[in-house]
């Protein structure tokens, strides 16, 4: 299914944003790709060192002023960029279909949870008060307060071209820092529409800036002495790599890497419910996307055989296409690259063993015979020791493994290298609450199969998801993007001269 999708011929070109003005393409550049079409629709800039070192300085430069613009200001800018975000939602949501690919109503949903963020960021005023404690000691009193780092930066993945970044900057910026964004070259063209919201909110020039980039431009902002804190979101091994090279040169860092959510379904789940559950955590934006379940756990076989029962058909009437049609329930992956891959995987688990209850092996959308599809597919009968089980995946691949009881179904989850998020379905209240104070997963869903914290709270995993100390977006943004100063105070009243001190201050 899919509407027939007309390209113009020749690439946009897609370059950096610096100083508040769009600069044109100087050097090195990368086709990017409509997923839906096949057809290359961008030339993005590559960004050298140098240009990297020209947005930092753009930031530094305007970092003074804008760190000691009163918060209420700072907010004020925000109230703004949500106006804008809101009046510009369907343009947003049009782009990032576009070059990603997901539906246009998930589009949207990825835009509106970036907007939380900025709601959240408008209250900055009151997430900066610091403590205050009247009379430590005789006649002195002591306070904390939080201030801003300088130029921070985010590099940011393919999967969420508006809220990963909107995860970041809104509080970055709030917080009184400037910020860089590399986003992905994969879909680039968010950012800059983001970065020119901000311009009209009334953002200072220079506060906010974008490199487009691959690796040549991480490694610039990682080792430019100017930069103070860098987030991070991408898949494990670069998460890695950025955490050590960040680290290694002095910088706070975040870095957020990839996931192997499980979900388990209990004996006593509602199996209609959980199915439901299954089918848009595990086929929604195609399975890219760090929160999709990738491992439905089913304890017990009958558990097993009834959902397996349930999902299959199910998987098999997944409406695919352009996400540009209201229709269509699951567009195409990123990269022909990455749906070869994904096939790979595929044929690696049925050479392993596993039972492929539907194959979504070279599924083709009329219309689209270019485009980067795969269909649904569903894995039964899935061990722990196979590559499909081991790997993230980031495709529309659910593995079913059957475990005999909750205790092997805990053990499961906490034996694996990742540690995002997971869920469970049960009717059995005791054991959820178990099951949430035991596993060694940093977001956990019961009864919910996408348990995405709101931007109030923070969002983070535990193991090989996330390197650092703080997760991201809600209260521990606010920690990341600043340092904490203490003071403490002493007035003294008339006369002086009481003589020195050289014992330490006890009562
Ligand atoms: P990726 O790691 O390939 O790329 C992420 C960013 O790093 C991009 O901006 C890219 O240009 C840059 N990059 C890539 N290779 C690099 C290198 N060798 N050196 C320096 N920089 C490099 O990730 P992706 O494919 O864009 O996104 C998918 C991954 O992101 C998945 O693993 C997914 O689980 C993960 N992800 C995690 C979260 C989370 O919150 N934990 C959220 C979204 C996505």
């Amino acid at each position: 299914m899919s509407a027939q999708l007309s390209e113009r011929t020749s690439p946009r070109p897609i370059g950096h944003y610096i100083n508040g003005q769009h600069l044109p393409i100087s050097g090195a550049s990368v086709p990017s790709y409509n997923p839906a079409s096949g057809v290359a629709i961008g030339a993005v800039a590559l960004a050298s060192s140098a240009e990297v070192d020209q947005a930092v300085q753009a930031a530094e430069a305007a970092f003074h002023a804008w760190s000691q613009t009163p918060p209420l200001k700072r907010a004020r800018v925000m109230f703004r960029f949500k106006e804008l975000i809101e009046r510009d939602m369907d343009k947003l949501a049009a782009t990032i279909t576009r070059e990603h690919g997901k539906v246009l109503s998930d589009a949207k949903g990825e835009v509106v949870r970036g907007l939380e963020v900025v709601e959240y960021a408008c209250g900055i005023p009151e997430l900066l008060k610091g403590d205050y404690t009247e009379q430590i000691a005789n006649g002195i009193d002591a306070w904390t307060m939080r201030q801003p780092l300088g130029v921070c930066a985010g590099i940011t993945p393919f999967n969420f071209p508006a809220m990963v970044p909107m995860w970041m900057f809104p509080m970055a910026i709030a917080c009184g820092n400037s910020f860089v964004l590399k986003p992905s070259e994969r879909d680039p063209s968010t950012a800059l529409h983001l970065a020119e919201l901000l311009k009209e909110a009334g953002l200072p020039d220079g506060v906010f800036n974008v490199v487009q980039g691959d690796k040549v431009a991480v490694d610039a902002l990682l080792d430019h002495p100017k930069v103070r804190a860098v987030s991070f979101v991408g898949s494990t091994p670069i998460a890695e790599y950025i955490y050590a090279r960040g680290t290694a040169s002095g910088k706070r860092v975040q870095a957020l890497g990839g996931a192997k959510n499980h979900m388990l379904v209990m004996p006593d789940a509602d199996l209609n419910n959980a199915a439901d559950a299954l089918m848009g955590a595990g086929y929604g934006a195609a399975g890219e996307r760090c929160m999709a379940i990738s491992v439905a756990v089913a304890v017990g076989d009958a558990t097993a055989d009834a959902l397996v029962a349930k999902l299959a058909p199910k998987v098999r009437a997944l409406r695919i296409g352009n996400g540009m049609d209201e229709q269509v329930e699951m567009g195409p992956v990123i990269t022909s690259q990455h749906r070869d891959k994904i096939t790979g995987y595929i044929d690696d688990g049925v050479a392993a063993g596993a039972e492929l209850v539907v194959d979504g092996r070279g599924h083709r959308v009329a219309g689209c015979e270019q485009g980067y599809f795969l269909g649904g597919s569903l894995f039964d009968r899935v061990t722990p020791t196979m590559r499909i089980y081991k790997e993230e995946i980031f495709g529309p691949v659910l593995c079913v493994v059957r475990v005999p009881d909750f205790a092997s179904a805990l053990k499961l989850v906490d034996e694996h290298m990742y540690g995002n998020g997971t869920a469970i379905f049960t009717h059995d209240g005791h054991v959820a609450r178990e099951f949430a104070h035991r596993v060694q997963v940093g977001m956990i869903g019961i009864n919910v199969p996408i348990p995405v914290p709101m931007a109030f709270h923070s969002f983070g995993g535990w193991k090989k998801s996330l390197m650092g100390d703080h997760h991201a977006h809600g209260p521990e943004a606010v920690r990341f993007y600043t340092r904490q100063k203490a003071v403490t105070q002493r007035w003294l009243a008339g006369a002086s001269g009481n003589g020195a001190e050289f014992a330490m201050p006890t009562h």
